[in-house]
């Protein structure tokens, strides 16, 4: 009998999965369980579509016909539990279907904050996926007054789009700065200053404590926590993603805090069905504050990693160095490694001059002599040195002030190039000697 193997979600960590075993397992029956009803999309790119510079066509990954060519079998639908004792997923229509092994890469789905009015026309709970993105463009041909609720990332890139359609922006931050947590505090206010530079507002440490609504029950105004009152035709709630796990209740498979847990190999405690991308919790993997490190990159690495697992080839999934980069509210950025050092556990932080313009701003962060972190807006330079420095654990004591410095190469560290396992002490007194 021919393995079959079921991807639930054809989201990037999905799609990756089949592709990888695909690759490795020409004849087995792959399947994925689709639960939107659009080919797999570029997610990340979302944001530029709604602001008109990239065509909705190309926001598509691959076409039906080119899953058909690969043999992968896409099936419109969702999960809706998943039976690992007889090893079958059912679908919401009833649909049994048995696999050999599975791969659950659900992703994730829009928090609801508990703030009265949430079920008002003109609120949006998210901004996620291809619906959300077509209600907001829908919106935008008629409405003046955004409230976004929520200043993280999305918010930010959510604003950003209403703003560039003309409407005026509020923001509301629960936290003290925009774009927490991939900002420090100076990146913040850079960010504070760009949204404000573009004619929208926001309030920090504010949270929204009511929407009101009409008699109609469109919404009207947001009430904040601060006592102000916003007037809000739309409101769009960003307030966190939490992963779609809450249909395998009751399958036995693990999860905590809402996330599925797997082990390095991105196994369950099922030794047939593995989980990947948003979805997922990694034991011992990557923390970016109190939740695992949620990117495209990741999802991607996790699906390839979990599909090898799932074929018998033992790998470790290493998620390697922490990296993030994007563009917000116009504004290139790289995050690497430790970019806003907890205080008092030995990390200094030097800060360079970025040159001429106001959404500038370098950072680096060192312990032990080493580079660790890196924290830049704006102009984009010596990311990839910066990287290599880090992954490498070359030893920088004596040239932190260089770092930025066009000409200074790493070669320059040649002779103490990585901390190996030799003593740290000793390679720094190596410098201080010279
Ligand atoms: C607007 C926006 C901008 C972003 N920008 C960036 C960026 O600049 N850089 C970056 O790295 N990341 C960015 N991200 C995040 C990135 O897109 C995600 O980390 C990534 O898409 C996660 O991939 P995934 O496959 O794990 O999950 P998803 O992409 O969420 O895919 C999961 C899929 O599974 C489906 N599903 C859920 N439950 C079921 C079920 N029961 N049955 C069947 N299917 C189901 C979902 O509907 C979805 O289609 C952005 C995200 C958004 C929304």
């Amino acid at each position: 009998m021919v393995n079959r193997y079921i991807i639930i979600g054809a989201g990037v960590a999905g799609i990756s999965a089949a592709e990888q075993i695909r690759r490795l397992s020409p004849d087995a029956e792959v399947q994925v369980i689709n639960g939107e009803p659009y080919p797999f999309y570029r997610r990340l790119s979302l944001s530029t579509y709604l602001q008109g510079s990239t065509p909705l066509e190309s926001l598509t990954v691959k076409q039906p016909e080119e899953y058909e060519a690969l043999n992968i079998d896409v099936i419109q639908g969702r999960v809706a539990r998943v039976e690992p004792q007889a090893n079958r997923v059912v679908l919401t229509n009833g649909t049994p279907i048995a696999y050999t092994g599975s791969i659950v890469a659900t992703g994730g789905h829009a928090i609801a904050p508990p703030i009265k009015g949430l079920d008002l026309k003109g609120v949006r709970l998210g901004y996620w996926d291809m619906d959300d993105t077509f209600w907001y463009e829908e919106q935008f041909k008629t409405v003046k007054n955004a409230v976004i609720v929520g200043a993280g990332v999305l918010g930010l890139e959510l604003a950003d789009c209403c703003n560039r359609a003309g409407l005026n922006v509020m923001m509301l931050q629960l936290g003290d700065r925009l774009g927490e947590p991939l900002t420090d505090t100076a990146a913040g206010e850079i960010l504070a200053k760009r949204v404000r530079d573009t004619g929208a507002d926001f309030r920090l440490l504010t949270s929204a404590t009511e929407i009101v609504g009409d008699e109609s029950g469109h919404v009207v105004a947001v009430r904040a926590s601060n006592g102000e009152e916003f007037p809000a035709d739309i409101v769009g709630v960003c307030c966190g993603i939490r992963p779609n796990a809450s249909f395998l209740e009751g399958s036995g498979i693990l999860v905590e805090k809402g996330c599925i847990v797997v082990d390095e190999h991105l196994r369950t405690n099922f030794d047939n069905i593995y989980a990947a991308g948003d979805c997922t919790w990694v034991q011992g993997g990557m923390m970016l504050g109190r939740r695992p490190n949620r990117t495209w990159q990741v999802a991607t690495m996790q699906g390839i990693a979990a599909a090898t697992n799932l074929m018998g080839q033992a790998t470790v999934y290493n998620e390697g160095l922490f990296y993030n980069a994007g563009v917000l509210y116009d504004i290139p950025y790289t995050l690497l490694g430790v970019f806003d050092p907890p205080e008092g556990q030995g990390y200094t932080s030097r800060t360079y001059d970025p040159g001429k313009g106001d959404y500038n701003y370098f950072k680096l962060t060192f312990k032990d002599g080493k580079l660790v972190g890196a924290l830049l807006m704006g102009r984009q330079r010596r990311t990839q040195i910066l990287r290599k420095m880090i992954e490498g654990q070359m030893v920088v004591a004596g040239h932190e002030h260089q770092l930025m410095d066009a000409k200074f190469k790493p070669k320059h560290l040649k002779e103490v190039e990585t901390a190996g396992d030799r003593d740290v002490e000793e390679k720094l007194a190596t410098y201080s000697s010279r």
